[in-house]
């Protein structure tokens, strides 16, 4: 019966009229690529950012890549970063010539163990890349003390994290980089595109030639390449969605929360002992609330992936799973990661499953996703 209802993803982006009229007026402007608009929103992505340089990108994996480049790390570097993320996060090690070194999770928080990521510094060690898995920032006092007392740059890898805060304070308008992604899931999408939080006009400088084929431009017609740089700008079609969308942040992030809220009141204090399952940590005035994930059972009435199909047929609610062990996969197993290294990331990414969390979401959807959770688990 719940069947019938109309399917219920786990994720959708909203866009607003003004926002799709706004994307018309770039389209019949005659300028469609890098132009006004990333300047516009760099500007307003800089103010959100207390005033740091914040330049835009077409994803929120070139702007790791790029941070690791404008560091100086490459070949014979390590960089240390969690298992548990989307493989952009490792991929990017790779990408620039370092080395990639994984620190186990928290089984609570899920992301990276800040004493296991201390005990994997070695003398290669260069940098680390956190990663805020749902939009739950780690431990960032810790987090500092630590790259401070090795003198390791810091990547955060944000991009499921704009609008959450530590203290208080905006992730993003404080510590070294800080990566963000606009991918059309992100509470805050351009289509797909990222950003990335820079410390000086040194670094901003160097990231825009990093962002386009290397060239500087002078006067009327002086143009010069002296690095290698890519093709990584943002278009204005993009750059006019985010602007749209940014200026729904705080009320999004607020309507976020109360639906993380009412997914714990529906819950209810005594679902994890009586399914055996895990809720996320209620990290109210931290996170963004970008994803709402729950651990199954471990001996549960099934797999993950017959409590996902079972969850679509027989209530037509959506999930997804993030993320399988980066560790685990072909490519990484090639240079000698293998089962076991990482227990904590293994069994989170056997059991993770995402639920339907989104800007559009009512109360009523949440209620929906419980009932259709407990339901299967039941059983
Ligand atoms: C989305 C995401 C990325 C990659 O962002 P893209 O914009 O898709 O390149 C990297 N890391 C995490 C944790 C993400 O969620």
């Amino acid at each position: 019966m719940t069947a019938e209802l109309p399917f219920l993803p786990f994720s959708r982006p909203t866009i607003d009229e003004e926002t799709i009229a706004a994307v018309g007026e770039v389209l019949r402007s005659g300028w469609i690529t890098t132009g006004p608009k990333n300047q516009a929103f760099e500007a307003l992505l800089s103010e959100y950012c207390g005033g740091r340089p914040v330049r835009t990108f077409n994803s929120g994996t070139c702007t790791m890549e790029i941070a690791l480049r404008i560091a100086g790390i490459g070949p014979g570097d390590e960089v240390i970063t969690t298992p548990i993320s989307w493989v952009a996060t490792a991929n990017v090690i790779i990408e620039v010539g370092a080395t990639p070194v994984f620190a186990d999770i928290d089984p609570l928080t899920r992301n990276i163990d800040l004493d296991k990521l201390e005990a994997a510094i070695t003398p290669r060690t260069r940098a680390i890349i956190p990663v805020y898995l749902s939009g739950l920032p780690v431990d960032m006092d810790r987090l500092y003390d630590i790259a401070r007392k090795h003198n390791l740059r810091v990547v955060e890898d944000a991009a499921q994290a704009l609008g959450s805060q530590w203290k208080g304070k905006p992730i993003g308008a404080f510590g070294d980089f800080v990566s963000f992604s606009f991918q059309a899931n992100k509470n805050i999408t351009t289509g797909e595109g990222g950003a990335l939080v820079l410390n000086n006009a040194d670094e901003a400088r160097l990231a825009e030639k990093y962002r386009l084929q290397g060239v500087t431009r002078s006067g009327v017609d002086g143009i010069d390449v002296d690095v290698l740089g890519g093709k990584y700008n943002m278009s204005d079609i993009n750059a006019a969605i985010g602007l749209g969308q940014m200026k729904n942040l705080e009320k999004l992030t607020a309507h976020r929360a109360s639906l993380a809220q009412h997914y714990f009141d529906c819950f209810g204090d005594d679902f994890e002992a009586k399914y055996g399952a895990q809720l996320p940590m209620k990290a109210f005035g931290s996170s963004n609330w970008h994803l709402f994930q729950i651990i199954l059972p471990d001996n549960g009435p099934g797999t993950r992936a017959e409590f996902m199909t079972r969850l679509q047929k027989e209530h037509n609610v959506g999930t997804g799973y993030h993320y399988a062990p980066i560790h685990l996969f072909t490519m990484y197993r090639e240079r000698g990661f293998t089962e076991g290294m990482f227990p904590v990331s293994e069994k989170i990414g056997r059991l993770t499953v995402t639920l339907p969390m989104f800007n559009a979401m009512s109360k009523a959807d949440v209620e929906r996703a419980v009932a259709a959770v407990k339901a299967v688990l039941a059983k």
